[in-house]
């Protein structure tokens, strides 16, 4: 799959996009990013990218030109009102990246994110240049370029081969609607301090159990409004209807 990311700061992306999991996936040629600089596009001697809002007010608002310029210069032909292929406004107002939309957006063969900045775009950028707009948190941000780059690396785990074991982000929190379980690794006690026995017993119908009934206790404890949306089991249900009673007794003792 392929990223153009258009950024004032492409020089921002270069530690996150060169080690690890992401650079593994682009040596592999699982994954290919392109950065544009939209300075690059913008016309003029002095390559102005923002101007002082329309009705007055602080800050600057990024210029419409140069981002589609840019836009049209890459994809090769004017993108305005065409749905061919996703371009992606990194935006605080857009709709909030999850797991789901992760997943969704993988299985895109390319994606154009548009990283905003300063006050942001120019309103007719979201309208009639963008397909979507996604927000990564209910914060605001100095800039789209962290972002973009919490976007690449969410979706890139979900490309064909970028993990060794296909199977490993399954488990992961949020992947089955569950937060995962613990993990544990040697040495067996440190500092006094002890791996659950189960774990060490070699006893795989236990672990499995165990993991999963660890899945539901830290999700009913930290998120329990995922488990209205979680596949659930009858053993789920019964676990989770023990773990309800306990707090109810643990409750009453407290009074
Ligand atoms: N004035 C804007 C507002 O209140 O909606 C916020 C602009 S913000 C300072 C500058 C840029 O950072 C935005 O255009 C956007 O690209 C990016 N940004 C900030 N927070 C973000 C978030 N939570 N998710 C995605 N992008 C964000």
């Amino acid at each position: 799959m392929h990223f153009d990311i258009f950024t004032l700061f492409p020089e921002m992306f270069q530690g996150v996009f060169e080690c690890s999991i992401i650079q593994r996936a682009r040596q592999a040629g699982l994954v290919s990013i392109a950065l544009h600089n939209i300075r690059d596009y913008a016309p003029g001697k002095h390559r102005v990218t923002d101007d002082v809002p329309y009705g007055g007010g602080g800050g600057m608002v990024m210029k419409p030109e140069p981002i589609w310029n840019a836009v049209e210069a890459v994809l090769g032909y004017d993108p305005t009102g065409r749905k061919d292929v996703p371009i992606i406004l990194l935006s605080p107002q857009g709709r909030l990246f999850t797991h789901a939309v992760a997943r969704e957006l993988a299985q895109q063969p390319r994606l154009l994110l548009i990283c905003g900045r300063y006050e942001g775009v120019d309103e007719r950028v979201r309208r009639y240049l963008a397909t979507d707009e996604i927000s990564i948190g209910d914060y605001v941000l100095s800039g789209g370029e962290i972002p973009a780059m919490v976007l690449v690396d969410a979706i890139v785990r979900w490309a064909p081969g970028v993990l060794g074991d296909p199977d490993a982000p399954l488990d992961d929190s949020h992947a089955s609607g569950l937060l995962e379980y613990p993990h544990y690794t040697r040495p067996a006690i440190y500092r006094g301090f002890e791996v659950p026995a189960v774990l060490r017993s070699g006893h795989h119908a236990e672990i499995a159990r165990w993991r999963r009934q660890e899945a539901l206790r830290r999700t009913h404890e930290r998120r329990p409004d995922l488990l209205a949306h979680a596949p659930l089991t009858q053993a789920d249900r019964e676990f989770l209807a023990q773990l309800e009673r306990e707090a109810a007794e643990s409750a009453q003792t407290e009074l």
